[in-house]
């Protein structure tokens, strides 16, 4: 049986400021598939996770973006939200004065509203919300604070989870979800990450170190450097990589 596709990148090329970052880049992913990107520092890994969710600093110069058979080459970023890309960033930022609840809400019901789906109002919402709190064992006093205001580094990824988990997104990318964090929350939220995944959906994770893949095993591995993907295997070069660096592939 034919798998679905989900995302599909051809020839990608992408500048920042006339610089050039992303150099013929080509990648595939299907439904129930997890893919993980690793490459040195620099590599373009995080430009790349930002160019797929529609950052608009980014210029690309050559080639095209499908998700599920559409061409998002040129489309809005929220455009793209609206259509299933979910992309958890490395630095996730704060923003003072915006309730996280809030937050989370207008997020859910503007892709609802986008999908003309059931929109919900605070209440219904906070039912919602704390179920997913829960599912993934989080503090619901997380909720009424402002988003990442003050959280120390797990908190604020275990928060990108938690966004992830409620907009139940086609295509999740997370950007170093693993950095910043102890051995525990790594394996806190790598337990959360593999109940998110299922066969309908889609799962890109970026990461520097092999210790993320021991959690949460990949069906492929990317090695990326300079702007391009440049060789892909299975989860076992991860610990080819842990061994020996990126020498030894590159
Ligand atoms: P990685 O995530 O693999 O460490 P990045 O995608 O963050 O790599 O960066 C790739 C390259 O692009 C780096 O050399 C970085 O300095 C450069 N770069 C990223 N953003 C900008 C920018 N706004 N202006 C100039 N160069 C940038
Ligand atoms: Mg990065």
């Amino acid at each position: 049986m034919n798998k679905i596709n989900i995302l599909n990148i051809s020839n990608l090329h992408v500048n920042i400021n006339d610089k050039n970052i992303i150099n013929g880049l080509n990648l595939q992913i299907n439904a129930g598939e997890v893919h993980a990107i690793m490459g040195k520092n620099g590599s373009g890994k995080s430009t790349l996770a930002k160019v797929i969710a529609g950052h608009p600093t980014y210029q690309i110069t050559q080639g095209e973006i499908n998700l599920r058979g559409n061409n998002i080459t040129n489309e809005e970023a929220d455009k793209r939200a609206h259509q299933g890309i979910f992309l958890g960033f490395q630095y996730p930022i704060e923003i003072p004065g915006v309730n996280n609840i809030d937050f989370l809400r207008l997020s859910y019901n503007s892709i609802q509203k986008a999908n003309k789906q059931l929109e919900l109002d605070p209440l219904s919402f906070f039912d919602l919300i704390s179920q997913k709190t829960q599912e993934i064992n989080m503090n619901s006093t997380f909720l009424n604070r402002n988003v990442n205001e003050g959280f120390s580094g797990g908190e604020k990824k275990k928060n990108e989870i938690l966004q992830m988990s409620l907009l139940n997104s086609t295509l999740c990318i997370l950007d170093e979800i693993d950095s910043g964090l102890d051995i525990d929350a790594l394996k806190n939220i790598s337990d959360s990450i593999n109940r998110l995944k299922c066969e309908h959906k889609a799962l890109l994770l970026i990461t520097h170190y092999q210790r993320l893949l021991d959690y949460i095993v990949p069906d492929y591995i990317h090695i990326m450097n300079e702007g391009k993907i440049i060789y892909t295997g299975d989860s076992k070069i991860a610990k080819q990589i842990e061994d020996n660096g990126y020498n030894s592939i590159l």
